[in-house]
């Protein structure tokens, strides 16, 4: 285990075992897969990979979902391709400062959507091609985007595109699966997942372990 990834894991307050948080998300992803694919076959929706359309505005994550990225980014980037990527996400969280600090503090509803739609952005995870290029990581909202329904507004979890193909079909989406379901399966298998920002928000603050965590591995090999 490399030591930098456990100083991650407890300055994100998720303590010195990132395993204990990595594996359950990662089992949870797996069983979310498959249910959301399942209810939504056969509605032929236009959320696939390599669709970007979400990956222009304010995506929220919660720590754990962080960790499990970062780990990731460790494994398949390079010390100075990680310094880019922090640098590009410190400077998006320095452009919409004002608004990152105001989600800090309100709680989901109107007023965050009005301004986290304020937080307009390419995602500088979002690879040349269009493709997410950390997908099989990705965080829940992106894996239930576009493929569920939210029973509370009575309408599918997703953007324009998907809304226009449901609106087509007999049901509209209502036997898709719930989106909050996905939410609270979350927060009820990994621990520390109540706190959710954007990534720029957690890459200006934690970039900075990422890249020590990059620097002792690579001293290592
Ligand atoms: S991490 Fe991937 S799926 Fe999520 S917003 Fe960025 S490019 Fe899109």
């Amino acid at each position: 285990m490399i030591l930098s990834l456990i100083a991650l894991s407890e300055a994100l307050g998720l303590g010195p075992d990132p395993q204990a948080i990595l594996r359950p998300l990662q089992q949870l992803y797996l069983e979310l897969d498959r249910s959301l694919a399942s209810r939504a076959a056969g509605h032929g929706l236009p959320c696939h990979e390599g669709c970007d359309a979400c990956c222009h505005e304010a995506v929220f994550l919660s720590a754990p979902e962080v960790l499990l990225v970062m780990a990731h980014l460790l494994e398949v980037r390079t010390l100075t391709e990680l310094e880019q990527l922090v640098a590009q996400m410190t400077t998006l969280s320095e452009r919409f400062a004002d608004e990152l600090e105001l989600l800090e503090t309100l709680m989901p509803g109107a007023e965050r959507d009005e301004v986290a739609a304020r937080v307009a952005f390419r995602c500088p995870l979002l690879g040349g091609d269009g493709r997410c290029s950390i997908y099989s990581v990705r965080e829940l909202n992106a894996r239930t985007f576009g493929q569920s329904w939210d029973p509370h507004g009575d309408q599918a979890y997703g953007c324009g595109l998907t809304h226009q193909r449901l609106r087509v079909l007999p049901d509209q989406g209502r036997s898709l699966y719930d989106a909050r379901e996905a939410r609270r399966r979350l927060v009820a298998a990994v621990p520390g997942t109540e706190r959710v920002h954007v990534y720029p928000w957690w890459f200006a603050r934690y970039g900075a372990l990422l890249l020590a965590a990059k620097s002792e591995s690579s001293a290592r090999t």
